[in-house]
């Protein structure tokens, strides 16, 4: 391998072979498009802190209360975490040592429910999580999962729906949101439902956390009992998650994540979930989530335009939800002619899909890592032409179309240098 691997000396020369695939990764990065919708760009600063020595030291506990000794630096680097959490999204209490946003949610079951109680969430094909009681999730074998959709005709959640099953199934915990939800989640419908059926709603921003930081979605604040999200996705901090909650819950769910599921945090993470936590508030954050959301509408109309069938006709959001039925393009072979085109998309699962979930017939993409390179709705017109060029491509199998697009993917993103890469 010939990639420069002079940016991480002491990796380079311990391990060349792993310096080798960093620095490419970081090249990979620097040259694609990135369209997943759950990905980012961190900041430097966000990436200098979670290499640093604080993942040297272990602190079982929680600040003023832990079970090693040495925390005079570790306390306040939590304290601070949990502070700006608390200040940025206006819950009563945070916790922001769960491992990622499936451990987060563990906990939150580990907190609230006994195994084979009931969980209400959105089902898997219909843009929930595998964690909200899905089948072959824990969450779906220890609990009893009982799942929502969207309707055939909207392609949006139907709250009358929601309502009857919490009054029939009695669900200990409602989830609301998802991991390929293109709409506004409405937390007071939810809470609405949820106060009638004695349950606890828990919201599960992760894929939205930095949409609501920076006032670009409504706020799940005033509505729901807990609040679950990962840090890494329009957060744009390190791979973690955080609960917050209401001030009634927080011993519940501090248990819950310690000593009830993990051992020591990782402080490292910790610390970078502070800083990205401290952007998040700047207010030039609010500036980017904003953008996001315009960048979304852009790229949804630019692709309407040219005969792609969007789920639920659009976004309120990042994400969009695309439905290639109409295109006779499975998504498996449009994403993966669209990752050769230096475009890169997760094929998805759309709802009422007739195909199978490792063939299905849609593909997700989303504008959160694109807006974080600047790269502004005048250019959504040219990735929505190069997306048709490319799935079309696909199905002729005009691989001369593919590398002519790929070409022109790398002169945007060199125009657009991203933040937090060190590639000249
Ligand atoms: C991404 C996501 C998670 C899980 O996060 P991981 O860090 O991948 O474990 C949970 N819930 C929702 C809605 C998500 O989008």
């Amino acid at each position: 391998m010939t990639a420069p691997v002079t940016r991480h000396p002491a990796l380079a020369s311990a391990d060349p072979e792993i310096a080798a695939l960093v620095a490419a990764e970081e090249q990979l990065q620097a040259d694609t498009l990135r369209l997943i919708p759950s990905e980012n760009y961190v900041s430097a600063a966000v990436l200098e802190a979670s290499g640093t020595v604080l993942q040297n030291k272990y602190s079982e506990g929680y600040p003023g209360k832990r079970y090693y000794e040495g925390q005079q630096n570790i306390d306040q680097v939590e304290s601070l975490a949990v502070e700006r959490a608390k200040a940025l999204f206006r819950m009563d209490h945070a916790n922001v040592q769960p491992y990622s946003g499936s451990p987060a949610n563990l906990a939150v079951y580990l907190a609230f429910l006994k195994p084979g109680d009931t969980v209400l969430g959105m089902s898997l094909p219909m843009g929930g999580h595998l964690t909200h009681g899905w089948g072959v999730s824990a969450t779906g074998t220890w609990f009893r999962g009982v799942g929502y959709g969207v309707r055939r005709d909207t392609g949006r959640v139907d709250l009358d729906e929601v309502r009857d099953l919490a009054l029939t199934e009695r669900p200990k915990v409602i989830f609301c949101g998802g991991t390929a939800v293109p709409r506004t989640i409405d937390f007071a419908g939810f809470a609405e439902i949820a106060r009638e059926s004695g349950a606890v709603l828990v919201a599960d921003v992760a894929h939205i956390a930095g949409l609501i930081a920076g006032g670009a979605h409504p706020s799940p604040a005033p509505y729901a009992d807990v609040v679950s999200t990962t840090t890494h996705k329009t957060l744009r901090g390190p791979r973690g998650a955080m609960l917050l909650s209401r001030a009634e819950h927080a011993r519940a769910i501090d248990r819950a994540v310690f000593p009830g599921l993990q051992g020591g945090p990782h402080n490292q993470t910790t610390a970078a979930i502070a800083v990205a936590l401290k952007e998040a508030a700047d207010p030039g954050f609010s500036d980017y989530a904003h953008q996001v959301v315009a960048n979304a509408r852009a790229l949804g109309e630019g692709l309407a335009a040219r005969g792609f069938d969007l789920v639920s006709g659009g976004t309120d959001n990042h994400l969009l939800l695309i439905d290639l039925t109409a295109k006779a393009v499975p998504g498996k072979l449009a994403a993966k002619a669209l990752d050769r085109a230096g475009i890169v998309v997760n094929y998805n699962t759309v709802p009422y899909d007739p195909r199978k979930p490792f063939d299905p017939s849609g593909i997700r993409i989303g504008t959160p890592a694109l807006t974080s390179r600047g790269i502004r709705a005048s250019e959504m017109g040219a990735v929505a032409h190069w997306i048709d060029l490319t799935v079309e491509a696909a199905r002729t199998g005009d691989e001369a179309t593919i590398t002519k697009v790929r070409a022109q993917v790398k002169t945007l993103m060199d125009a657009y240098p991203a933040p937090g890469l060190r590639v000249a």
